[in-house]
């Protein structure tokens, strides 16, 4: 069955253009004007947008995370991701102290199978460097996976240090595999956070005290550094403040394959937000920060200084003592609740999956902060270029997976928990206005998400094999 996408404007990282597109066994077939084709389905698109479905590059769904888990699991957090016009992303597999790195992955993928809507990949997290565990990485290839990523902070839990960030570097530049840092001095962290809490200054803000600016802008040049060492391509997440923009700047200046990444989280909140009542919704690691650094992130972001958004959707249920009814069902789990009002036992994160791009769109495009071809760079072509899954996602050509979203530029809502998908009792971003949606959105040509109605399937979603060498935007 051919699907023809009739008169909507194409928009891509790099153009802007009305054509029609054919859409053949899941793949764009052909891109032209005034196309016609016997027993095509047609998709009439006048007067919206239409642009690659998003790909985001951070996610954590089913996460086991402080004595509970993540609330969207890969059938939630995949509808979720379509409603917001995501179709495609990379979560992480997150190596356990002990295991292997492929029982790590062999433990994801069981999470992921049978679950997935959406087509879906992942990175490897190191958290425990043995011989042998550097040893199986070469092999991580051939299961599709092409990046690692490694800690500088959580101590005593994911953090390696330094002898090991630069062990795994050298081989992974061997192999041509990207290396994502998490970018915090553990050791700062750990201390302030001790002391913060024998103080018994346990609220939510002290989440943030504990996380300073510095600490990021020292490890994320650290990071750089060692990577430069090991002469492997790097790739910062969640980056916060204007310090840790500046080192990634210093780096690229001197011609070395750094990019950036930043989370929606990072250019709406700050640590004001951490001493609401409901503070606690807004811890996540590193912390959100001040109105100086939102701004500097959304000039990055449109001057070309960070790559990429992504989300690091982790979210938790900020009441878990309640039932929650997500699509006709109750769910329960622990959530920032568990923490019993000490910052430091508080599940760290923040949904982001569905909005990520609803947000951008509207405070990007819309506050005329960076084109829409901006828009398409940051959500979806950078982050498929980076991670080894360009052109097959990212982008409208010929030849790529029909991953559609048609945007309706006129269309408004309000942000609301009431009427997200994203399975969280709350949303950080509730009463925004949204203008500009997306109504259709396809994957690989198969319609999913049509104004308010769910057509996706459990099961149907694809682990995507990357490539490595992928190359450095
Ligand atoms: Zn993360």
């Amino acid at each position: 069955m051919s699907t023809l996408i009739k008169n909507g404007a194409i928009i891509t990282a790099a153009d802007t253009f009305q054509a029609d597109i054919l859409i053949e066994q899941g793949q764009i077939a052909l891109l032209g004007q005034s196309l016609e084709v016997d027993g095509a389905e047609i998709v009439d698109a006048s007067g919206k947008l239409v642009m690659p479905g998003g790909v985001d590059p951070h996610t954590h769904l089913e996460l086991p995370f402080f004595r509970t888990v993540s609330s969207d699991d890969f059938y939630t957090g995949h509808r979720a991701a379509a409603f917001g016009g995501t179709t495609c992303h990379i979560d992480f597999a997150n190596q356990r102290k002990g295991e292997s790195l492929h029982e790590a992955l062999a433990k994801w993928r069981q999470l992921a199978e049978g679950k997935a809507a959406l087509d879906y990949a992942t990175h490897v997290s190191i958290t425990d460097l043995r011989p042998s565990v550097l040893d199986e990485i070469p092999s991580l290839l051939d299961e599709g996976v092409t990046s690692l990523k490694l800690f500088l902070s959580y101590k005593d839990m994911y953090m390696l240090p330094d002898g090991d960030i630069l062990k795994v570097m050298a081989v992974a530049a061997e192999l041509g595999m990207m290396v994502l840092v998490h970018a915090e001095n553990g050791d700062v962290v750990d201390m302030l956070t001790r002391q913060f809490v024998a103080a018994g200054k346990l609220s939510p803000e002290y989440h943030a005290l504990s996380h300073p600016a510095w600490s990021e802008t020292e490890a994320t040049l650290r990071a750089i550094a060692l990577s430069s060492v090991a002469d492997v391509p790097l790739y910062v997440v969640h980056i916060t403040c204007a310090g840790a923009v500046d080192q990634v700047s210093y780096g690229r200046a001197r011609g070395l394959p750094v990019m950036g990444e930043t989370c929606p989280q990072y250019l709406f909140f700050t640590a004001d937000d951490l001493r609401r009542p409901d503070g606690a919704k807004f811890i996540c690691s590193p912390p959100v920060r001040t109105k100086a650094d939102n701004a500097y992130l959304w000039e990055a972001l449109a001057d070309g200084r960070i790559q990429a958004v992504g989300t690091d959707h982790c979210p938790f249920l900020f009441d878990g003592t309640k039932p929650l009814m997500y699509d006709g069902e109750e769910y329960r789990s622990p959530g920032k609740e568990s923490g019993g009002g000490d910052f430091s036992k508080t599940p760290n994160g923040m949904h982001g999956i569905e909005d990520r791009m609803l947000m951008l769109w509207t405070y990007g495009v819309g506050a005329g902060r960076f084109s829409a071809n901006r828009f398409v760079a940051l959500t979806a072509t950078n982050p498929a270029k980076i991670f080894g899954l360009y052109p097959r996602k990212g982008t409208i050509a010929v030849g790529s997976d029909a991953d559609l979203a048609i945007w309706n530029p006129e269309a408004r809502k309000t942000v609301s928990a009431a009427t997200h998908h994203t399975r969280a009792d709350h949303n950080v971003y509730e009463g925004m206005a949204l203008v500009g949606l997306p109504e259709k959105v396809f994957v690989r040509g198969e319609l999913l998400v049509d104004g308010e109605n769910w057509y996706g399937r459990r099961g149907n979603g694809r682990f995507l094999h990357r490539q490595p060498n992928a190359p450095v935007l």
